[in-house]
């Protein structure tokens, strides 16, 4: 897994699903090397809000730590056994291309060869060859994923952008910001 830091965030809520898998323990240098605090948080709005409110109390109390908020599922190494598996069916890719934010060295996965007749890219390329999907020249996803703008900031949010017709990747998950935004500013 690999983890965005940008100067624009003062601290971080951790994500509770990956890191049952990971552990807490890939935030560990969050503070260390990044001086950002991060809280692992889970996804029910008592735990956010319990997760924004440690965040909060580091910052009164001048600490800059990783904390878990949701300490009923997440530990420090995690889900050992998982990551064995993981390990075993998989590789890291060099450089993988994520939609708003362009190529990121070693952030994805992918089957290793012995396993590559189950690998629907290798198995289908001729049927289905992957074609490269150039981002909207509109969508500004990639400074919303970084914390640099907000999704009113762009100029199709709402209109020519939303649920039922997405244009960024922001927009097409559910859990994306500008779909957030979307449904929590009660544009539906
Ligand atoms: S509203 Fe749509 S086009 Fe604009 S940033 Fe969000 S996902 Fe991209």
């Amino acid at each position: 897994m690999w983890i965005l830091i940008t100067t624009a965030s003062d601290a971080f809520l951790g994500p509770s699903h990956v890191s049952v898998i990971s552990g807490s323990k890939i935030y560990d240098k969050f503070p260390k090397d990044y001086g950002r605090p991060v809280v692992v948080t889970g996804f029910e709005p008592v735990d956010a809000m319990q997760g924004i409110s440690m965040i909060v109390k580091q910052f009164v109390e001048e600490r800059c730590e990783m904390e878990v908020q949701y300490k009923r599922v997440v530990n420090h190494d995690g889900n050992l056994k998982a990551q064995a598996l993981i390990d075993t069916y998989f590789e890291k890719m060099s450089l993988f291309r994520w939609r708003g934010l362009g190529n990121v060295p070693d952030s994805g996965l992918k089957l290793r060869e012995e396993y590559a007749e189950y690998d629907a890219e290798v198995k289908y390329k001729d049927v289905l060859p992957i074609a490269e999907i150039e981002d909207h020249k509109l969508c500004i996803c990639g400074d919303i994923l970084r914390g640099m703008a907000k999704p009113q900031e762009c100029t199709i949010f709402g209109t020519a952008c939303k649920p039922t017709t997405p244009i960024g990747s922001c927009m097409v998950s559910s859990e994306g910001a500008c779909a957030a935004y979307y449904k929590y500013g009660n544009l539906i």
